[in-house]
């Protein structure tokens, strides 16, 4: 086989004009064989196409079929993730060896590519004729020597350069824009669907790690429920095209190919897809898991439209990560006519809490810190939520639901909102603050509804509970009514955060949900 264990290129014969250049071997072992592949007859070559059983006549025809019925322009690839040799002969054998779809390999994006590992430099043929080739004729990062070529690059570098300082100089007027503007009490407006790439990093790397996923896999109430409404519900599934918004480690995408489903599309733009390529195959569920590593707002689906949306997309106080707007974006884009989101339906609830305790530990504590007054920190640390499981018996109201969306039809502003509500009291105490957490339900044409709750009655789950402190305690007796109203909105300089403003008896409180 051409690559003969060193991995180094030759030109093809056949390939953009380079026929007639005899590539440099230092090994004489390696120029016999150089040789004897340059003595057989163009015509005999038998390429394999790389996403398809036909076989052509050259690299060349290989790479215009490709193009032509496929779609993919290899030079294309290798120029925009500048392959060098390595790089290249890893590509052709990851898409050999995985069989791996069209989109997959062209919604690959990122500094880590699925084909990184060294295992790709094993050839997946032998004697694979695209492995022959000058990977320099394809665009790639290899060193050329024209110096015209040099300049052209130059100049482009140039030009990209002062666009570049363009586009800085409009960002910088943007954000002061922002920070002049800044004021909580204002609409908040906007989606994460319109965040670009950079802007959305830091929250796709954290999803990269495998750590966030455990923790949410090892979540029995949240993972179980999806589990048991899939396999409870098989008729719902049965010979069905399903979406998995934000696929992580594929979980429900194999739980919806278990239940029936005929093909299932996994789409997430953290780095963790590439292990749940190697889970769907593991678990040989690679024929009906198509996996798409990208934006849910970006990807192109080897599918015009889906008969089901499935989604984890649920945050701390239901809305926090905003992956909601994400969701409803795939809705509006892919869900066929009659076709149904799960889950289908969530709400939001509040109730009061009194916790001496904890309210001395986390506010009353700066009154007094070793003597001195730090009361000022509270302005601090108040309007910061925690995030914590409460102890049952520390509620002290019956919960009022705030909001209640239906994910088949919500929309983008219905996100943000204002409700009003009573709080009835159950004991003689002081309201120190208040929790809220949210339910989910997957009962929409389902014979075995299912849902759970994160209330602090139920069963811990990843998500606990988000917790409001009140700077200054209320005082409560049983059979009170406590009025109050709550907007809740995007953070206008980060749509992933919540703002939260509370008016409770005569208290006024802004939040941040972050
Ligand atoms: N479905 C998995 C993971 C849920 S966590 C499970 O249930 O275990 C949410 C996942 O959605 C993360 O992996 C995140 O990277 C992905 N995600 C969030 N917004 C997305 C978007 N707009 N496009 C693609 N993936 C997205």
């Amino acid at each position: 086989m051409f690559i003969y264990n060193e991995f180094c290129l030759l030109s093809s014969p056949d390939f953009g004009g380079a026929s007639d250049e005899v590539p440099e071997l230092s090994d004489s072992e390696d120029e016999e064989q150089w040789m004897e592949e340059e003595d057989e007859p163009e015509s005999k070559e038998c390429v394999l196409c790389l996403f398809c059983d036909r076989s052509l006549h050259s690299v060349s025809e290989t790479f215009r079929h490709c193009e032509a019925d496929h779609g993919v322009s290899v030079a294309d690839l290798v120029k925009k993730h500048r392959l060098d040799d390595y790089g290249y002969i890893k590509m052709i054998n990851y898409i050999r060896t995985t069989r791996c779809s069209v989109p997959c390999v062209t919604s690959c994006s990122g500094s880590v590519l699925p084909w990184s590992g060294d295992e790709y430099m094993k050839p997946a043929l032998p004697d694979d004729a695209l492995l022959q080739i000058d990977v320099e004729e394809l665009g790639g990062a290899a060193v050329c020597d024209d110096v015209s070529v040099w300049v052209q690059r130059a100049q482009q570098a140039e030009e990209n350069l002062s666009r570049a300082m363009e586009d800085l100089h409009q960002l910088k007027t943007f954000a002061q824009g922002l920070v002049l503007n800044s004021d909580v009490t204002q609409k908040c407006v906007g989606s994460v669907s319109e965040l670009r790439e950079d802007e959305d990093e830091a929250y796709f790397s954290s999803y990269g790690h495998y750590s966030i996923h455990e923790e949410m896999l090892k979540d029995k109430v949240r993972t179980e429920s999806y589990r048991d409404f899939m396999y409870g519900n098989p008729d719902l599934f049965k010979d069905k095209v399903v979406l998995d918004v934000g696929c992580g480690t594929g979980i429900l995408s194999m739980f919806a190919a278990r239940s029936g489903a005929k093909k299932v599309i996994g789409v997430d733009q953290s780095e963790i897809i590439y292990h749940a390529m190697d889970i769907v195959r593991a678990n040989h569920l690679e024929d009906t898991i198509t996996l798409i590593k990208g934006r849910i707002e970006e990807v192109e689906l080897p599918v015009e439209k889906v008969d089901i949306i499935i989604s984890e997309w649920m945050g701390y106080f239901l809305l926090f990560e905003s992956m909601l707007d994400s969701v409803i974006f795939a809705r509006g884009r892919y869900l066929a006519e009659g076709g149904s989101v799960y889950p289908d339906r969530c709400s939001i609830s509040l109730a009061a809490v009194s916790d001496a305790e904890k309210h001395r530990d986390h506010i009353a504590f700066w009154d007094d810190v070793y003597g001195f007054k730090m009361a000022c920190m509270k302005k601090a640390v108040i309007p910061e939520t925690v995030v914590e499981v409460l102890k049952p018996e520390t509620v002290i109201s019956e919960p009022s639901v705030i909001q209640t969306l239906d994910c088949n039809v919500v929309t983008l502003p219905e996100l943000e909102f204002t409700a009003d509500f009573t709080l009835k009291i159950t004991a003689n105490t002081y309201c120190t603050a208040l929790v809220g957490y949210f339910d989910v339900f997957f009962e929409q044409d389902c014979t075995n509804k299912v849902m759970f709750s994160t209330s602090p009655h139920c069963t811990k789950t990843h998500w606990k509970q988000t917790v409001f402190f009140l700077e200054k305690p209320i005082p409560v007796q049983s059979g009170d009514e406590l009025p109050g109203r709550i907007r809740v909105c995007k953070n206008r300089k980060d749509p992933r955060a919540l703002i939260v403003t509370l008016n409770l008896a005569d208290l006024k409180q802004t939040y941040c949900v972050q």
